[in-house]
């Protein structure tokens, strides 16, 4: 599977900022805001473009635009967290929303919500911080899918190596973009050394 980790001083400081226990929700938010706004701008770097003319004030000149729609899909609660850059950087991207939570104690997800637009043609990106087991983000995708998305991209703050093996089983050609290859999952299936549940640390629902 692709992954791309964000190799990048900004991206690592603020990523220390998130895993750190002692980041009040308010700063949490605020760092999750900026990092997400970067790992956007690479995860996007795949977007078609097509030449057009222009004037400066100075002459006429050809220059490129954007010639492919972007659409953005959180999954509920947590990749909500990573949304409003999406739509600061892209303000006419179309925004599905997916809603799937993991059963305390098997890991399991349950799709409880789903409200997609037309994906048909659309680069999606489909954004979940914490590549756990990839359960979620493996279901989320077959549902982007299954409604016509030209290009999946996969964003996420942290990435597990047992979330990654599971993505590119189901979905081996989405390229997975992360601030982080993290080392494991413990037995609760949280990453380690990760940053705890990012939804808690979001909402400050501890
Ligand atoms: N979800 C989280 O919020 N954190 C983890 O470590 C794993 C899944």
């Amino acid at each position: 599977m692709p992954l791309h980790v964000l190799d990048h001083p900004l991206a690592g400081h603020l990523l220390s900022g998130l895993r750190d226990k002692e980041t009040p929700p308010d700063s949490f938010r605020q760092l999750a805001r900026v990092l997400t706004s970067l790992l956007i701008i690479e995860a996007t770097r795949g977007l078609s473009t097509m030449q057009a003319n222009i004037e400066t004030p100075i002459e006429p000149t050809t220059t490129r635009v954007l010639a492919q729609s972007l659409a953005v899909v959180p999954i509920l609660r947590a990749g909500l967290g990573m949304l409003e850059p999406a739509v600061q950087l892209f303000p006419d991207v179309a925004v599905g929303y997916i809603g799937l939570e993991r059963h305390e104690d098997t890991a399991i997800a349950r799709s409880y919500y789903s409200k997609l637009p037309n994906l048909q043609g659309k680069y999606t990106l489909c954004l979940d911080p914490m590549l756990a087991t990839g359960g979620s983000a493996a279901q989320a995708i077959s549902l982007i899918k299954s409604h016509g998305a030209a290009t999946v991209v996969m964003v996420c703050v942290v990435s597990a190596p047992e979330g990654l093996a599971t993505l590119e089983a189901a979905h081996p050609e989405v390229l997975v973009v992360a601030a982080a290859k993290d080392r494991c999952l413990n037995d609760r299936k949280y990453i380690v050394p990760g940053l705890g549940d990012f939804g808690d640390r979001l909402y400050g629902t501890f």
